[in-house]
């Protein structure tokens, strides 16, 4: 009888034992796919983000040289190294301007000089000093970002900001891109002889100002 009953308990915890191993590994399953689900969505929207991002910063490239455009009388040499030219008591709503140096083939160009300068908010150069004026070099990305002032207009000119762009620190090995940049929607582009609609930035609103986009396309 106790014999039987040894048998009897062995076989019972097998089967219980066997029942609680499979529902482990059931479980562990669910928990898998659970949790790929998870990541999966997760993913889902990490690439939802990245989209949005590039919505923001567009890095469209249609390999066409970006327009050289006159120069003007008011460029300086030798401007400060920076990427905000925005100081106090500078008239001029904020504008932050970004985009990529691309070459011809689309590729990203890094370490691209950009150099920019401009009127501020009323349409006046700093013709002393180095205000609205400063150079930066693009990452290895290709990108560039600019926080500056809206420009004003001046008598004859809608507004603009002027940059010239290379593709190496040293001026000398390819030709310097001169070109000025234009703000949409602007009463003046219709009789600015200089303006180029292919110049136009993209401008949209944020919390934080305008921020506009433009992609340069050089040698
Ligand atoms: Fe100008």
């Amino acid at each position: 009888m106790s014999n039987r009953l040894l048998i009897g308990s062995i076989i019972g915890t097998a089967i219980i034992g066997g029942y609680l191993l499979l529902n482990g590994q059931f479980t562990r399953r669910l928990i898998n796919t659970s949790l790929s689900f998870q990541l999966s969505q997760k993913q889902e929207i990490s690439n939802q983000s990245n989209q949005s991002a590039d919505i923001k910063m567009p890095n469209e490239c249609a390999g066409k040289l970006t327009p050289s455009l006159t120069e003007g009388p008011y460029y300086k040499v030798e401007s400060p190294m920076r990427t905000n030219l925005r100081e106090e008591g500078i008239p001029g709503a904020k504008l932050t301007l970004t985009g990529y140096v691309f070459d011809t083939n689309c590729q990203p160009v890094e370490q691209a000089w950009l150099d920019f300068w401009q009127a501020d908010g009323n349409g006046v150069y700093d013709n002393f000093g180095f205000k609205l004026r400063g150079h930066q070099f693009t990452g290895k990305d290709g990108k560039y970002i600019l926080e500056t002032a809206i420009p004003g207009n001046y008598p004859g000119r809608t507004p603009h900001i002027h940059v010239k762009v290379n593709k190496v620190r040293s001026s000398e090995q390819t030709p310097i891109l001169t070109t000025q940049l234009f703000l949409p929607d602007e009463a003046q582009n219709k009789t600015d002889s200089i303006f180029d609609e292919s110049l136009l930035i993209k401008i949209s609103d944020s919390a934080d100002g305008k921020i506009a986009t433009f992609n340069f396309i050089i040698d």
